[in-house]
């Protein structure tokens, strides 16, 4: 692989037909339709079944390109929107070229955007975000920069203004902090709505953090991160931890960390009360469940084919257990906190679905690169993750793509799939709301009729962002001689 290697292909005018029409704004399936791509845009999107076509004058000619795509058999849906990115730095655990990498692997699964939420590598993100503006033809997506508050308790309500409005300088979208104390967290979410940040604070609210989910809907935060904090808001006081329990223990903490759903379950008029506060205060909930799922399983994270083939060695090696490193914790794991786990999983998931139900807004993002989550395909895993939720396919899909926009103020991308409105769109080979696992790099392996033909089916096709379409195939193909030769 050598730096960026394939590149994406702009054409004044691509079309693509005869393909199956996911909108992203929550209605089902439609087509065949035609559409048409020009400087970034949709500009039409023609009905081509029989019955429409029967309402076309006779002498109407189906609409040509520079480049003319035939998806059938494919559905186009709007290009997703990772809303948990940590993009990894050069020359770290994914090698020399780990950001190029990471952003193949993103591309490749559809992902047109990254919100980035990481710490300390900003610096390297506004550099890729403006190389990606100026040169549209990169394998780079989207970025949608929140600048992370290291050491938030560090600071005073006014330090973190401070620091806020630097950000802002700097280029910042948002804001991303772990935690804090309630008047840094007012001051640090005030601080970004004055200075009209559109991505607002999204917190990643500790486990002991004094701040849980309602106040943090009262600071005015714009998203919640992972799961932290709302059940935790229905306990009249803290969470039964054992009398030895010591919050630096990372041990602890995530053994400990199954049973705040567990304990919350005893109180759930209070949980609707949580929802309630968050849903009246617009907050978005972004649950993360793909990066935790190892905790319910972790036989499963060792063993992902995926993982085999398309992580970087380095990466992988990160996050076998052991107790010297960060997210691998899972030296001495248990049965019983597998199956605490898999309990905490049940709760999260319904009242995940409670919320939606209430009117909530959810998204869809992986944070990848812990865990056993690799980049793009934890993306295609949260999507399952939230149809395991009791969630709708389709209502999926617009959780991974318009309420992602909208939230963010991407107004360009806020329509989804409409004439008019951005082209950032996933091609992909089979159904993706009939399943999912169709949108995995991997595909679907399965067998013709005559049950003894295997065929290799399923995968993203295409990816366009902005209009400028990449081949996902050749992307990945590229990742995996990139993972062969770290490996050598
Ligand atoms: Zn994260």
């Amino acid at each position: 692989m050598s730096n960026n290697g394939i590149m994406g292909n702009q054409y004044p005018r691509l079309v693509i037909r005869n393909a199956t029409v996911v909108s992203g704004r929550g209605t089902p399936a439609e087509g065949p339709m035609d559409l048409v791509i020009e400087g970034g845009v949709i500009t039409d999107l023609v009905k081509v079944d029989p019955i429409s076509l029967h309402r076309y004058p006779a002498d109407w000619e189906r609409p040509g390109g520079d480049r003319v795509i035939d998806a059938t058999g494919m559905c186009v849906i709007p290009g997703l929107i990772e809303m948990h990115a940590h993009v990894p730095p050069n020359h770290e655990k994914c090698g020399p070229l780990g950001t190029d990498y990471a952003f193949k692997l993103w591309l490749a699964h559809g992902v047109t955007t990254l919100r980035t939420v990481g710490f300390g590598v900003e610096e390297m993100l506004y550099a890729q975000r403006e190389l990606g503006a100026q040169s549209p033809e990169l394998p780079i997506p989207r970025l949608f920069v929140m600048h992370g508050c290291l050491g938030a308790n560090d600071l005073s309500p006014d330090e973190a203004r401070e620091q806020v409005q630097r950000f802002r300088e700097l280029g910042a979208d948002g804001v991303k902090l772990i935690g804090a104390y309630a008047d840094v967290l007012e001051a640090i979410c005030d601080e970004a709505r004055k200075l009209d940040m559109d991505g607002g604070v999204a917190v990643h609210l500790a486990l002991n953090s004094e701040v849980d989910a309602v106040m943090a809907a009262e600071a005015g935060v714009r998203t919640l991160e992972h799961t932290y904090g709302i059940p935790e808001a229905a306990l009249s006081g803290v969470q039964s931890f054992p009398l030895d329990y010591n919050e630096s223990d990372e041990l602890a903490r995530f053994r400990e960390s199954a049973y705040n759903w567990i304990e919350a379950e005893d109180y759930p008029e209070r949980i609707l009360d949580v929802l309630d506060v968050m849903i009246e205060k617009g907050v978005v909930w972004n649950p993360t469940m793909a990066v935790y799922e190892s905790n319910r399983d972790l036989e499963r994270g060792r063993n992902l084919t995926s993982n085999a083939r398309f992580g970087a060695p380095a990466l992988r090696k990160s996050w076998e257990p052991s107790p010297g490193l960060h997210a691998s914790y899972h030296f001495n794991w248990r049965t019983a906190d597998e199956i605490a786990w898999k309990e905490k999983y049940r709760i999260w998931m319904e009242y995940l679905g409670v919320f939606f139900d209430r009117g909530g807004t959810i998204t869809v993002g992986s944070d990848a690169g812990f865990l056993y989550a690799l980049f793009g395909f934890s993306m295609i895993r949260e999507l399952e993750l939230l149809q395991e939720a009791g969630i709708h396919p389709v209502d999926i899909i617009k959780m991974a793509t318009t309420n992602a926009s909208k939230s963010l103020g991407l107004t360009h991308l806020s329509e989804g799939i409409r004439k008019g409105y951005a082209a950032d769109l996933a091609i992909v080979d089979g159904n993706p709301l009939d399943n999912f696992k169709v949108m995995y790099g991997t595909g679907m392996e399965g067998f013709m009729d005559d049950r003894v033909t295997k065929v290799q089916t399923g995968g993203v096709r295409w990816t366009i962002r902005d209009g400028v379409l990449f081949d996902a195939q050749a992307l990945l193909k590229d990742v995996e001689d990139y993972v062969d030769e770290l490996a050598e």
